[in-house]
């Protein structure tokens, strides 16, 4: 290979985007699978995606859909029939009144967002993001050179968990704000907002003239009954949301990369024109499997919740047990987001110095607070519960172990 310009024109990047962070989530990922090959005992608490794979009636309508040569482009947005089954979906679980060409099937929820971002942020708009955040939307109003300005979530204690800061947010509204983010229930908290806190952040769109990005993808993952109220139950959703949502998580079908969109129709007209010239379409065939996973047997959809709710509270109890922790039961998702605040004090290390020694010295993985994505996470490791319950035992118990061990060392000192 030879470089022989010395200021070659591929070097130059639009600076935004060397500012980018990745996903950290996907680092940490990576790290657990090399310990893995070098034959470590690894139990990682890290991936956002369930352990248990794709159902077998949408694999089967997937292998059918390859096998009728399904493999063509589609519609870009979505095949009609999706499309109708997701707003049927919509509709009959909110009370909504989503109609098909109020849908747009896009490459993952993380395609929804990346689109929803790009088509209403203009450079120098503020969009506010409740922090910590799953970094899609720090990381693409960045990347437009819009700013995301960061209000924390509010910790209650170990009793109440978390919530949004209504007060706080409304203060940071400025002339340049343009859009809030809210994503219920919560990566990585583990949170579901309280429906007052709900309403209380609509009004605030509806008397500033906000747009709001929605992400529920992980509404299916609800532990407390009744808790839960979706943005599709707002009358007035079409005049300011923008809903996202996916098959990913749900159905188990994280690599099956089907998201979508609702908005009103000629918002989704519009997006469609970009998705046309970023995407095309959504993969063809994994668009006939998203049908069959909506209009089938949801049994498996909640055998798997039970299961993670299971899971949860085995998480939580283990956690208890760790000197320093602060552990709220979560209360949907598939994240247990403890604090450690008072540890990484009486230890002297910061979360990110912890998670490394956690991995290192016990080949345990989660993630930082500070991957989501600056610092309101600081006082916090989020745990995913994608993993079996004895993994989980074991995994807390070297957890419980080395912090015995740091707390004695730093004692003796
Ligand atoms: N939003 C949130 C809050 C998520 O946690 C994730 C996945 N971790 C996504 C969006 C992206 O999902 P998808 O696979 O549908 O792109």
């Amino acid at each position: 290979m030879v470089h022989n310009v010395s200021n070659p024109p591929t070097l130059g990047l639009k600076e935004c985007i060397k500012d980018l962070l990745g996903e950290r989530g996907f680092a940490y990922i990576a790290k657990a699978k090399e310990l893995k090959a070098a034959g470590k005992d690894v139990i990682s608490f890290g991936v956002g995606q369930p352990d248990i794979p794709t159902f077998d009636h949408i694999v089967e309508e997937g292998i059918k859909a390859l096998k009728e040569r399904f493999t063509g482009y589609t519609e870009t947005q979505g095949i009609k029939e999706l499309r109708a089954a997701i707003a049927e979906y919509l509709n009959e679980r909110y009370g909504s009144d989503v109609q098909e060409d109020e849908v747009l099937v896009t490459i993952g929820t993380k395609g929804a967002a990346f689109l929803a971002l790009a088509a209403y942020l203009k450079p120098g708009d503020e969009v506010i993001v409740p922090e910590p955040t799953y970094p899609v939307y720090s990381e693409a109003p960045k990347f437009i050179g819009a700013k995301p300005v960061y209000i924390p979530l509010k910790w209650e204690g170990e009793d109440r968990g978390f919530s949004l800061d209504i007060e706080e947010i409304e203060k940071a509204i400025s002339s340049k704000t343009k859009a809030l983010v809210v994503n219920n229930p919560h990566n990585p908290t583990g949170a579901i907002f309280k429906p007052a806190e709900l309403d209380a952040l609509m009004d605030l769109a509806r008397r500033h003239n906000l747009v709001v990005f929605v992400d529920e993808i992980y509404d299916n993952f609800i532990y407390e009954e009744s808790t839960f109220k979706s943005f599709m139950e707002f009358p007035d959703w079409r005049d300011y949301v923008i809903y996202l949502n996916g098959f990913s998580k749900t159905f188990s079908m994280t690599g099956w990369r089907v998201g979508y969109l609702v908005a009103r129709s000629d918002v989704v007209r519009n997006l469609t024109k970009l998705a046309v010239n970023v995407w095309s379409c959504p993969p063809s065939m994994a668009q006939r499997a998203a049908i069959a996973a909506l209009k089938g047997d949801w049994k498996p959809v909640r055998d798997m919740v039970n299961l993670f709710r299971e899971r949860r509270d085995t998480m939580v109890a283990e956690l208890r047990k760790v000197p320093g922790f602060e552990v709220w039961r979560s209360a949907g998702a598939f994240y247990v987001f403890p604090r450690v605040r008072r540890l990484l004090d009486s230890i002297g290390m910061n979360v990110e110095e912890f998670v490394d020694y956690l991995i290192d010295s016990k080949y345990v993985v989660t993630l930082p607070g500070t991957a989501f994505p600056d610092t309101a996470g600081k006082d916090y490791i989020r745990f995913s519960f994608c993993i079996s319950k004895d993994k989980i035992i074991e995994g807390a118990k070297r957890i419980k172990d080395t912090v015995e061990d740091l707390l004695a060392s730093r004692f003796k000192r």
